[in-house]
Parts: C-alpha cells; structure tokens; sequence
C-alpha cells in the first residue's frame, strides 16, 4: 500500500533562518506518528508545509497521493488539522462554530453529525455556549471535533495538548486513542516526551530545521541512552562521582545534579546507599534521549 504522506528533502527558510532543512520521512496508513522537538526546532513549518499551507523552496511531498501544494485543495477535503492556535470563531457557540467550519468545506452538515462530535468532544451540554466560556481543555476538544468533521483519513495537530492540564490532557489522548483505532493516521508535533511516547507508533525528533532521530519509543530509547539513570543530588556529590568514574557511568551534570547513564546500576546503587546523597534510581526514556539529542541549554 502507498504511504500516506511523503516527505522528501523539504527546505524552507525565512530570510536567514533555515526553519527546516532537509527532511525527509514517509507515514503509513493507519500509524501515529509525532515529531518531537525544542521550540523553533521547525515543527510547525513542516507541518504546514505538508499541508500546503505554507509553500517550500525545494524537496516534494505527496499527501495522500497528491503533490502539495499544487493539489492542497483537494488533499485538504480528506484531511483533519488541528492547528496550534484554535482559530475558533468567539462570537458563535460550539454548534455554530461546527457548522461554519463545515461551510469553508462546502458541507452542509446535518444536526446529528454535529451532535455526534459534539458528543466526541465532551461537549454535548455545551452546545449552545460561546467559545469565549469554554476553558482551554474545551476548545482544543472543539477544535478536535472540528477537525473531523469531513470524516478524514488522515489528521494533522499542532501541539494538541500544550497548555492544558493532566485532566484536559488525558482526555485529549483518550479521544486520539480512539481515533487509532477506528484506522485514522494521525501526525502530531509535541514537547512532551510522555505525550510522544504514549500515542505514537513512530517518533521523529526534530531540531534545528533537521530530523536528528527517527524510530519507536522503544528503539529511540536502545539506540540513543544507556537503560538505567541513577540522578545523584547533594554538596560533594559530583567530586564522589569523578573520584568513582568507574562505576558512575557516563555523566551529564546540571547544576549539582549529576545524570549517570548506566548499563548496570547495582555497583552505583550499594555505594550510594551508605552516603549522604539525595539519589533516584530509573529506567531511561524518551527525555533522557531527547535531552542527548537536543541539548540541555533553553530555547526562543
Ligand atoms: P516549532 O513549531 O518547532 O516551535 P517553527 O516551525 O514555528 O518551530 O519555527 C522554526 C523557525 O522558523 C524558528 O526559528 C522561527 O522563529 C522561524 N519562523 C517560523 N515562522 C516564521 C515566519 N513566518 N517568519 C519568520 N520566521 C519564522
Ligand atoms: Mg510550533
């Protein structure tokens, strides 16, 4: 079968910034996949791109068999975005905003349709209230219902849960859980490893305009970071960990908090024990690779 999207040696830049540079990856049918990255690491241009929102200067993609942008039209009558800002209409209601947005498709779309997503959305005792007394969770929950409303095969989010909180944010996973499963494909950029991590098949690690990594959750993880971190805190603790390289493993230090990736904790572990060091003992994931990967410094 043709893979869904097909990303080939895309560039774009603005003025002197190269938001992305060079990337390339293709999406099959039915997979969820996220790309993950710093803020400015070009997560948002690609997308766009991708969906001929925003023009490229080189490389080509294919969405759904169709090039892009020449055929955005008509790719975007089978496809979902959810955009990293809302874009929800303030002045109508939650109804209202469904079938606006419908109208921009062409659809006249009937009181059930809009009930049934209305219904996806959590929002069906809320159909008749302005967007502005909705709280953050519920409108990226419209935004998300809005999004389907062409019943789309595949489906584009920017960011779906940034800003909002555990409650908001699990609800958010549940209904893309559910989106999987009745076969949608679905690409989402994120800064949260837990978000990548739980949802996606696939991951692409993104910085500075290039895919820097590319795989499962599990793989990112063998590949790219030792299995266990011991993170050790406390006054001395990093002049211990020097005096003891041998079993302290490979070091990341931040402030006085030392990462030590090991293969095997055990000799680290039974040494610490009858020392005054604060220490917790883990399995790596997807931040460990995603801090190698990326850096620790802060970003725009
Ligand atoms: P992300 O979504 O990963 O945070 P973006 O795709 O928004 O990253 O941005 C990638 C880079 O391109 C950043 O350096 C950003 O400042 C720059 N950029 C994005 N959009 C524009 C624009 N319209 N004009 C100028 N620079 C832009
Ligand atoms: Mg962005």
């Amino acid at each position: 079968m043709n893979p869904t999207l097909v990303v080939e040696s895309v560039h774009k830049s603005f003025g002197n910034i190269q938001a992305v540079n060079g990337v390339s990856f293709s999406i099959a049918a039915g997979e969820c996949v996220g790309i993950l990255g710093p803020n400015g690491a070009g997560k948002s241009t690609l997308l766009n791109i991708c969906l001929g929102v925003q023009r490229h200067l080189s490389g080509s993609i294919k969405l759904l068999g169709m090039e892009m942008p020449q055929q955005s039209l008509a790719a975007r009558a089978r496809i979902g975005i959810v955009p990293q800002k809302d874009m929800l209409d303030p002045d109508f209601t939650c109804a209202e905003n469904l079938s606006v947005y419908a109208g921009y498709f062409g659809l006249s779309v009937s009181a059930e349709k809009i009930a049934e997503l209305l219904d996806f959305a959590g929002l069906s005792e809320r159909n008749k209230t302005a967007i502005g007394n909705l709280s953050g969770g519920m409108q990226r929950r419209l935004a998300l219902a809005r999004a389907l409303i062409n019943d789309p095969e595949m489906i584009f989010l920017d960011e779906p849960t940034t800003g909002l909180d555990p409650q908001a944010r699990h609800l958010i996973w549940e209904r893309l859980r559910n989106l999987q499963e009745s076969g949608k494909t679905l690409l989402l950029t994120t800064h949260f490893m837990e978000e990548a991590e739980r949802l996606c098949d696939r991951i692409i690690v993104m910085d500075d305009g290039r895919v820097v990594a590319e795989g499962s959750p599990a793989q990112l993880v063998e590949t790219h970071v030792e299995p266990e971190v011991v993170e050790v805190h406390g006054v001395g603790a990093k002049e211990w960990l020097d005096a003891n390289a041998a079993i302290a493993g490979r070091r990341e230090n931040f402030g006085r908090l030392s990462y030590c990736h090991l293969q095997d904790a055990a000799p680290l572990l039974a040494a610490l024990r009858d020392l005054p060091y604060r220490f917790v003992h883990r399995r790596s994931n997807m931040e460990d690779v995603f801090l190698r990967l990326t850096g620790r410094g802060l970003r725009e």
